[in-house]
């Protein structure tokens, strides 16, 4: 018999160094208020940016694709054939991101896996960003391209291991970076990098996961947030975030998305998303291309909880956007004050190693367009009160 008291053991250990990760259970959908265990909490967890997660247009699209094309897609797409409305899905995110074509995938963790073993491989040369989104890394691993792996939006050190490698004969150099970096919320210096690539024939990537719905026209993501349309070869993206729903995508030149069609083990072996995800979605992307109101209020709240919190004394890392890191640095603190904050019914939870590195243990709060005025006000004078028990600010 397996001895899994290892097992049991590592457990313990997680527990004592406070990086035991609770789930908590929800008794209704994601909102600016959850019902947890019973209790009524507010919710400054979730990525759902744009309220879309139980948005009515949404829902009542997911309804109807139920009825008219049932719940599964049968199998591959290469096998069973692929739904129409999959194909409207891919045209809408292309025009949406204004490119040429879009693919999308079961999730955005997977688009990572499927796009970069796929376009880069062995006596090619791959530029990685230190705080790159964990699918991003786990894709690298993936291929048997040499890996340069450069400080963290650190310009200079991106410049000089491009330069290190000019003196290598590489078939391909790709260097691939989060647009908006998840744990932050600030962003890729993408027009550097991007004049960086082409002057050394690298392609660039770019996993907007946290910037579209966010920056740029109505959402349209971090490409056009700097108008770089037409510099970027490719934006991974995913439908579980500001779109609400689930799911992720590739979008860029017509000849990389056919070839991926060709060549992604995603595509190939794993069946595509379910008819209710792909019209929600489409839902979603339908919306943000009528307006960009929503955009907007996610963008004055955000503002609005920052400068509060800021007044109060708490640091608030170097966020350029919604995602709200208040800083704690130890990782027991940070789940202490999460706990002290639920009780108080605030639902924030703490963050440490090894989603972010080992010190850096924070509360990671999320704003959102439909937490209303009354919602953040209430946020920040708990945070006040657990902040001052646990002498984090005066
Ligand atoms: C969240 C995230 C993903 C994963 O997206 P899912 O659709 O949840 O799988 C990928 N990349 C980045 C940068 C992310 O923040």
């Amino acid at each position: 018999m397996f001895d899994y008291s290892v097992f049991s053991k590592e457990l313990e250990d997680l527990k004592s160094q406070g990086l035991y990760i609770y789930i908590r259970t929800l008794e209704g959908p994601q909102g600016s208020w959850l019902e947890i265990e019973g209790k009524k909490v507010l919710n400054l967890c979730s990525n759902n940016y744009l309220g879309f997660a139980n948005e009515p247009r949404l829902k009542k699209a997911a309804i109807e694709a139920i009825e008219k094309w049932g719940v599964g897609p049968g199998a591959v797409r290469t096998i069973a054939g692929t739904l129409k409305i999959h194909e409207e899905l891919e045209k809408a995110l292309a025009e949406f991101k204004r490119v040429e074509a879009a693919l999308f995938f079961q999730t955005g963790f997977i688009t990572n896996q499927a796009v970069i073993p796929t376009i880069i491989g062995e006596g090619d040369a791959i530029f990685s960003d230190e705080l790159n989104h964990a699918s991003i890394i786990d894709g690298i691993r993936l291929t048997k391209a040499k890996r340069y792996i450069y400080k963290h939006c650190d310009i200079d050190d991106l410049k000089a291991k491009l330069e290190e490698a000019s003196k290598e004969n590489f078939r391909r150099k790709l260097i691939v970076t989060d647009g908006v970096f998840s744990m932050d919320g600030d962003l890729a210096p993408l027009p550097e990098i991007v004049e960086l690539a082409e002057k050394y024939d690298a392609m660039v990537m770019v996993d907007d996961a946290h910037g579209e719905g966010v920056l740029g026209e109505a959402g349209r993501g971090i490409v056009d947030h700097f108008k770089l349309h037409g510099r970027v070869d490719i934006e991974v993206g995913t439908l579980s975030k500001a779109f609400g729903v689930v799911g992720g995508y590739v979008a860029g030149r017509k000849e990389l998305i056919d070839y991926l069609k060709q060549r992604s083990r995603p595509f190939l072996f794993s069946t595509p998303l379910s008819p209710a995800d792909t019209a929600a979605s489409l839902e979603a992307v339908k919306i943000l291309m009528e307006s960009g109101e929503r955009v907007e209020r996610l963008w004055n709240n955000a503002k609005y909880f920052k400068e509060k919190m800021n007044e109060l004394g708490f640091d608030t890392g170097h966020s350029e956007t919604p995602i709200t890191p208040v800083m704690l640095y130890d990782a027991k603190l940070a789940t202490e004050f999460s706990k002290k904050l639920f009780e108080e019914g605030i639902f924030a939870q703490a963050i440490g190693y090894p989603t972010v590195p080992k010190g850096k243990a924070r509360i990671r709060v999320m704003i959102s367009a439909v937490h209303t005025k009354e919602d953040l006000d209430f946020a920040i004078e708990k945070f006040a009160k657990v902040g001052r028990e646990l002498n984090v600010i005066k």
